[in-house]
Order: C-alpha cells, then sequence, then structure tokens
C-alpha cells in the first residue's frame, strides 16, 4: 500500500488533533468536520478499505468500533453517527481504511 496522509499523521509526520492512541488505532479529529463533533478511528495496519480487510482482522475491526465509543463518550456525546465510505464510488478519497464518528447535531437518514 502506498504512503497515504494517515500513515503520515500515524508517524507524526504531519500534525494532527489526537484524542486517542494505543498499539492498533488512532483517533484524531477531522480536519474538515462535517459536525461540530468530528473525528476519524483508524487502524495502524494500512488496511486500504474495509473490503480489503480479512479474517485476521476480525479482532482489529472490532476494537476500531471500540475505541470509536470510547472516544465519542471522552468528547460527551451519547448520540452519534459513525460512517464507512468503502471505494471511490462511495466518496473514499484517503485509502487507508478509517471510520467517521460525527455528533453534536441531528442527522437525518437516508445519508446522501
Ligand atoms: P471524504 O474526503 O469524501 O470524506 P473519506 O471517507 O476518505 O472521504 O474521508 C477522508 C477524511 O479525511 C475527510 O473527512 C477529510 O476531511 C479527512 N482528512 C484529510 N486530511 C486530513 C488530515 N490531515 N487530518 C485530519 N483529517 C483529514
Amino acid at each position: 500500500m502506498s504512503e497515504t496522509i494517515f500513515s503520515k499523521i500515524i508517524k507524526r509526520e504531519i500534525p494532527a488533533s489526537i484524542l486517542y492512541e494505543d498499539d492498533l488505532a488512532l483517533a484524531f479529529r477531522d480536519v474538515h468536520p462535517q459536525a461540530p463533533v468530528h473525528f476519524l478511528v483508524i487502524p495502524k495496519k494500512p488496511i486500504v478499505k474495509l473490503s480489503e480487510a480479512t479474517i485476521e482482522d476480525q479482532a482489529l475491526l472490532g476494537h476500531l468500533l471500540l475505541v470509536a465509543s470510547k472516544v465519542a463518550a471522552q468528547e460527551g456525546l451519547t448520540g452519534f453517527r459513525l460512517v464507512t465510505n468503502n471505494g471511490e464510488e462511495a466518496g473514499q478519497t484517503v485509502f487507508h481504511l478509517h471510520i467517521h464518528v460525527l455528533g453534536d447535531r441531528s442527522f437525518t437518514w437516508p445519508p446522501g
């Protein structure tokens, strides 16, 4: 997998507002927030997109959801929305798997 902006954030080569870090995952604020609270949860493992994850990543994927929930609570959110864009057609622009966590506003359904 080629270098992305998120792998540079993991290596601290570019700055980010980091909210949480452990051996497997990193959470940081989105630079173009789409809600009053908008952060991203990423694996440190460079998985390009969800559809490239394998059974070996099962525990890691569960961990990312728990990190999303933990950081949402840290941010004072009770209701929040998770979004993962898988592939260009779905709007993915950074090809390192990430979960958007958005909160502190109301949401409509279905999403656009
Ligand atoms: P989209 O750009 O359509 O939201 P993605 O689902 O791939 O597609 O999301 C990439 C997200 O990464 C965007 O919300 C964008 O604002 C965010 N982003 C890009 N560069 C940075 C950065 N340096 N720091 C934090 N967030 C970033």
